[in-house]
């Protein structure tokens, strides 16, 4: 589902912050990128996400190299991606409804569709009959969960969250990632970068190790 090969980043004016890596991610697993503040796992989920572009090697998803996805195909190479971030980018001035069903709408998605897919995504995050809510008025978890259900609404086989319990406590940052375990179950592949050691080490799935831009450990799945 992800392969990179070499894959190497270097802002303008900075040092590398990947340094050419190969990692390989199926279909259907579960991966955690972690690694100290600075160590590139950002910029690798930018690479995935077309956010950014290598500078030196390949970064293919789902077969595709991503070097030949032009500009104007980055919006339909985003659909098969959902994007979760630390700090939720929610829109604040619409209620949960429209944030969640952004992704649909942007697709021209008929409204009748919409609203039963943003019904199916806020059930499955447990946010159901919230619809109306402004997320402000919501808690953090809460618009975390808001966060998920926009980015699995439009059912992307793959999933990429930038410390999605970054602002959480311990207790809710489990439980938030107990819910993409439930997307994970659901045949969702997961990419998940976090640098809460002891809630992934707890959580027992793939990880992946970054420092200074190379690859310094990964547990292939096993413990
Ligand atoms: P992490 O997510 O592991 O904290 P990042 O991928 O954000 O690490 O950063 C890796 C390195 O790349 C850091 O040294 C950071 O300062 C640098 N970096 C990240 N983004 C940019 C940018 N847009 N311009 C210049 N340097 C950057």
């Amino acid at each position: 589902m992800i392969r990179c090969e070499q894959a190497a980043k270097r802002f303008p004016g900075g040092g590398e912050a990947l340094a050419g890596i190969d990692l390989q991610i199926d279909a259907g697993e579960f991966v955690f990128l972690t690694g100290p503040s600075g160590a590139g796992k950002s910029t690798l989920l930018k690479l995935v996400a077309l956010i950014e572009r290598p500078s030196r090697g390949q970064v293919i998803i789902n077969g595709q190299n991503t070097r030949r996805i032009g500009r104007r195909r980055i919006p339909q190479f985003r659909q098969g991606l959902g994007m979760v971030f630390q700090d939720h980018k929610l829109l604040a001035d619409r209620p949960v409804f429209d944030n969640v069903a952004l992704p649909l709408v942007i697709r021209g998605v008929g409204h009748r569709e919409v609203g039963r897919r943003v019904r199916a995504a806020l059930d499955l995050v447990g946010l159901a009959g919230r619809e109306r809510q402004a997320p402000l008025t919501l808690s953090s978890g809460e618009q975390q969960r808001v966060g998920i259900a926009r980015a699995v609404v439009g059912k992307p086989p793959l999933l990429i969250a930038d410390e999605p319990t970054g602002n959480l406590d311990p207790e809710l940052s489990l439980e938030i990632m107990e819910l993409f375990g439930r997307f994970n179950e659901l045949g969702v592949t997961l990419l998940i970068a976090s640098h809460d050691v002891d809630l992934i080490t707890r959580l027992g799935h793939r990880r992946v190790m970054l420092e200074a831009g190379r690859i310094v450990g990964d547990n292939g799945g096993a413990g």
